[in-house]
């Protein structure tokens, strides 16, 4: 099988898109007698998607030689808006007699989690002896060669089923009834999703940049993915193409304590809630999360001396979510999920995984009720107006309004490649949105 990787052929200005660059090479490559086993979406390290739009690398698997695939590609690459100064577009063509080399593969795996430099995405290539293409700075290099390792790297994938417009109308409004979309994706769900956020009543199958895509609807499997896009009544399809892809698979995941988080990692993590949440300008919530605490201490706070603490945020753009965050109280303990950045957890996900149940008050007075005052230190507390004596504080139950289990941002906020909890496979109950 020969493997064709291409990436970074999105322009900002000229609204190219990878998937479409890799949706005319296999179209391409079947015009000219191969078959396409299947079209490969990767979404690679997710903190720099608003660099290059979601951050996409493609392959193409395919029966072609690889002197033909090289030709195609470097056909779809001239596609690509070379005199972009953003776009720097590669390719890598895989020989088709040997497997993907461990490191390639394990370069893919790193690729969908930190930044990876092209000179090393070069050597690999030299070393497996891939072809590579490159135009401009030839950065694309790292995806394609990620796109190729993926195969191998990575277990666990979902579709999508990417529709395009015709060219003439690229950059104007898009035709979509939203009516069907929302009908479709209701039938289908929970085999598809995210096609719609039903609180914020948008179809977020439709992108709002200025592509080729008209709508893109991802799921479980190719026949669901396809059945939704096909009951969408929109204007003309040009092409369509059904990809698999990492999208929805948290593949840029790893779980690490709190003293080890780096800027620029995305992790699993478990906490103790430090601060109670803070909506600041802007409707940003952010809370301190602390080292976890053992599961049976109650409401003990960690020790905040010891520097293993890190800021997390629910921003405005994660809407309903952050009404969960902000039930969050000191002392509950959690494991958080986001990408670092600014030395801030950015919350894509949480689970609680205990809550405090009582709080310590001061206590009221038996006699007249109203509030004890301080008797001195370590003195207990003592009524001003009846002289009476308590020892010290008094616990309270708490109503808590959030239950064990997972927590999500909706899917007008989600991360290409974070996997929503309908999916299913986590570890405590869930609470999905739709
Ligand atoms: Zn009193």
């Amino acid at each position: 099988m020969t493997v064709i990787g291409i990436d970074d052929t999105d322009s900002r200005d000229r609204g190219m898109c990878t998937t479409y660059a890799a949706t005319r090479l296999a179209e391409s490559l079947e015009a000219a007698g191969a078959t396409v086993e299947r079209t490969l979406l990767v979404r690679l390290h997710p903190a720099i998607e608003h660099k290059t739009r979601g951050n996409a690398a493609l392959a193409v698997h395919c029966d072609a030689d690889p002197g033909t695939a090289l030709d195609a590609v470097s056909d779809v690459l001239a596609l690509a808006v070379t005199d972009d100064d953003q776009t720097n577009p590669g390719a890598v063509v895989a020989d088709p007699a040997g497997a993907v080399p461990d490191a390639v593969a394990s370069f893919a795996e790193r690729a969908v989690r930190q930044r990876c430099a092209p000179a090393e995405a070069r050597r690999l290539c030299r070393e497996a002896g891939f072809e590579r293409v490159t135009r401009g700075t030839g950065r694309g290099i790292v995806g394609a060669l990620a796109a190729v390792g993926a195969w191998r790297a990575f277990e666990g994938w979902t579709y999508e089923c990417l529709s395009y417009r015709r060219q003439d109308r690229w950059g104007t409004p898009r035709q979509v009834d939203r009516e069907s979309v929302f009908a479709a994706a209701a039938d289908h769900y929970p085999e598809v999703w995210d096609t719609v956020d039903r609180v914020e009543g948008t179809a977020v199958c439709v992108p709002r940049t200025p592509g080729p895509v008209l709508h893109g609807v991802r799921g479980e499997t190719p026949e669901a993915v396809r059945a939704v896009a096909d009951r969408i009544e929109s204007e003309p399809v040009a092409r369509r193409r059904v990809f698999v892809t990492n999208q929805g698979t948290d593949a840029h995941l790893r779980a690490r304590t709190l003293s080890a988080l780096e800027d620029g990692g995305c992790y699993r993590v478990d906490a103790t809630v430090v601060s109670a949440p803070e909506t600041r300008e802007g409707g940003h919530v952010f809370l301190e999360l602390g080292k976890p605490r053992p599961e049976d201490s109650q409401g003990d706070l960690p020790s905040q001396s010891t520097g293993d603490s890190v800021r997390a945020a629910a921003f405005e753009p994660t809407k309903r979510f952050r009404d969960r965050v902000r039930l969050l109280r000191p002392g509950d303990r959690v494991t958080a999920c986001g990408e670092v950045g600014d030395g801030t957890l950015k919350l894509e996900k949480f689970a609680v995984r205990g809550l405090v149940r009582t709080e310590r008050v001061t206590p009221t007075c038996p006699d007249c009720g109203r509030s004890m005052g301080s008797a001195g230190r370590n003195a207990g507390y003592r009524c001003r107006g009846c002289g009476t004596t308590t020892d010290g504080r008094v616990e309270r139950r708490l109503d808590r309004e959030l239950e064990r289990g997972w927590y999500e941002v909706p899917p007008c906020a989600r991360r290409h490649v974070a996997k929503p909890l309908v999916r299913g496979g986590f570890d405590a109950p869930t609470h999905p949105e739709r």
